[in-house]
């Protein structure tokens, strides 16, 4: 049985689907958890937040983007005033702006990789140095099966995603020498908000090309990403484990 008790949790865009999965897991494990998303997610946030305070677990909602250093600082200054340290960051906020890469516009690219890949760095440059300073810290990376094998009409998102996969990489060998890991999961088709907008026939395409028949759910990513950020998960780092139903193996 994995145990986090005690360990304080930030989790980035943490009101969304997979947040929300997240933040349940980590708290069911024992974990305390920042529920970071933007200002405009605050009520979502806050039912998040709720949820992890009714699994007997301290919570914080803290508002700002990711792709603000300004913000992210002092999110992360709240959180060390608030618990006095941090034991694991989840990158999950991203989004998508989905589009043929001859009609993509420069705006939909540079926003795209504003928050799913500037805004992972940020974070992690932001946690870092009080990780450090502990020798202890798990970094988990939510990237995409996007970032590994690429897809059409998502040039902006799966190279943030490629990119995210990269600085995963990176961070891992940075930071290994002070006992910190940072791992990234790729997930393949899951049932959020994200993937709800897709019309049948893409959904049906997706469906046909996963052997475990079936969509994933925000549970079987939270699953995994627990056990990454887990002591169970000590000698694991710079590594991508794809969360796709057999779809990319
Ligand atoms: P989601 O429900 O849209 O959650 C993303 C969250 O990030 C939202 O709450 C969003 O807020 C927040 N966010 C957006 N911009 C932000 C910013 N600048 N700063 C802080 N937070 C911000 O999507 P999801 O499906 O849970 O996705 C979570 C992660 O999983 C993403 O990184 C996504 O790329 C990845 N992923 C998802 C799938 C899938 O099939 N769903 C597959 C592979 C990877 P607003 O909603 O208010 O904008």
């Amino acid at each position: 049985m994995l145990n986090l008790t005690d360990r304080v949790a930030m989790i980035t865009g943490g009101a969304g689907g997979l947040g929300l999965a997240l933040a349940d897991r980590l708290a069911t494990l024992g974990a305390n958890v920042v529920v970071n998303d933007i200002p405009q997610a605050e009520e979502a946030a806050e039912r998040v937040a709720e949820m992890v305070r009714k699994h007997g677990r301290k919570a914080l909602v803290a508002l700002g983007s990711v792709t603000s250093a300004d913000d992210v600082g002092k999110t992360v200054d709240s959180v060390l005033e608030e618990f006095g340290k941090i034991d694991i960051l989840i990158n999950n906020a991203g989004i998508t702006r989905d589009g043929l890469l001859i009609r993509m516009s420069e705006q939909d690219w540079d926003m795209v990789l504003e928050i799913n890949l500037k805004g992972s760095f940020l974070c992690t440059k932001a946690v870092a140095r009080p990780m450090m300073k502990a020798r202890y810290g798990r970094i988990v990376n939510i990237a995409s099966v996007a970032g590994v094998m690429g897809n059409a009409g998502q040039a902006n998102y799966s190279a943030s995603k490629g990119g995210l996969i990269a600085l995963t990489k990176t961070t891992a060998k940075e930071l290994a020498s002070r006992s910190i890991t940072c791992n990234a999961v790729a997930p393949g088709f899951i049932e959020t908000r994200m993937t709800e907008v897709l019309d049948e026939q893409v959904r049906a395409q997706w469906l046909q090309n996963i052997p475990l028949g079936r969509p994933g759910t925000p549970e079987d990513v939270a699953d995994v990403v627990a056990f990454l950020a887990s002591d169970a998960a000590a000698y694991v780092t710079g590594q991508v484990l794809n969360i796709d139903g057999g779809l990319i193996m």
